[in-house]
């Protein structure tokens, strides 16, 4: 199996450079293209590793479905659909998604920025700081990793220029969709997304959505079987965002991008995937990220389809 990463890897290679790094976060530009790394993690406990496996990234969207599953666990499904719903946007991942002329709840979808917002909102604790924590916490449970950390650099720089999100975040609050101060749910949407990983933090996160819910040290469970079935859905469907449907075609296993370079990729019952390579293609995906993944996909047979 390493022997097959690191042959996938060598062929992937020149893809990285083909991508762009995120320059609309001013920290993210310092990436390097060069970067490739890729973490397997089987539900038998094996795992296997080739390239940049151990560099820390930026999780970026990457901690949205972490945030879904915080938030179905604080609240329970149903309130958390009323509130956010579950169909794909066929949009890319900063798009505008309710508007005067399409109201509606439905609109919204947790794997893209507006609806991630939005679930920031249902997050419990008696204060922002608080929700952060215990987000972190779930971070660092579900990748097995305590010395996970937020990464103040990139934080600051997506704080200090994330005027899309402002004016989304906005919107929300315009609409009722958004109940708590905007300034206080950004600056936690933007330390969730500047969380510090890497590819073997995302294989492990991987591995327990694969399992539905328990760790692969303990079998202890963290969240409900049923939590793990609607996550997983909604990365199927719009985890890539706008790209989701070629990659169920091409890769066809539950996943989940992040502009900082990171792909969480999800074989229900078998592994948990973790990529890190910081060229992006035009929808903000990995771009050798995604090359990788199809070529282990067609080895293994990993398409749920
Ligand atoms: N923090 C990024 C943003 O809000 C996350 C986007 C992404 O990773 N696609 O723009």
């Amino acid at each position: 199996m390493e022997a097959l990463l690191e042959e996938l890897l060598e062929q992937c290679r020149p893809y990285a450079r083909q991508g762009k790094v995120a320059t609309y976060i001013p920290e993210l530009a310092k990436a390097n293209l060069d970067d490739l790394g890729i973490y397997v993690l089987r539900s038998d406990g094996q795992h296997f590793h080739a390239g940049d496996w151990n560099k820390p990234f930026a999780i970026q969207s990457v901690i949205k479905p972490i945030l879904l599953l915080l938030a179905l666990m604080d609240n329970g499904e149903e309130y958390v659909r009323s509130r956010v719903g579950v169909e794909a946007t066929g949009k890319p991942f900063d798009a505008i998604n309710v508007t005067d002329q399409t109201l509606l709840s439905d609109h919204l979808n947790p794997m893209v920025n507006m609806g991630a917002i939005a679930i920031c909102g249902l997050i419990h604790g008696a204060s922002y700081e608080e929700k952060f924590q215990r987000l972190l916490e779930l971070t660092r449970k579900l990748a097995g990793n305590p010395d996970i950390q937020l990464d103040q650099d990139v934080y600051l720089s997506e704080k200090h220029t994330g005027y899309k999100n402002r004016a989304l975040a906005f919107l929300l609050k315009t609409y009722g969709m958004l109940e708590d101060d905007v300034e206080e749910v950004l600056d936690f949407y933007f330390k969730a997304c500047s969380i510090s990983v890497t590819s073997q933090d995302l294989a492990v996160i991987g591995s327990v959505l694969s399992s539905h819910g328990t760790l692969p040290d303990s079998e202890e469970r963290v969240f409900d079987r049923e939590y793990g079935n609607y996550v997983n859905a909604i990365l199927m469907t719009c985890g890539m965002y706008d790209g989701s449907g070629a990659f169920a075609v091409n890769v066809g296993v539950p996943a989940k991008s992040g502009v900082g370079g990171g792909i969480m990729a999800v074989v229900p019952t078998r592994m948990g995937i973790g990529i890190f390579s910081p060229g992006l293609d035009e929808k903000g995906n990995s771009l050798a990220g995604i090359q990788l993944l199809e070529r282990l996909s067609n080895r293994l047979y990993l398409s749920i389809f």
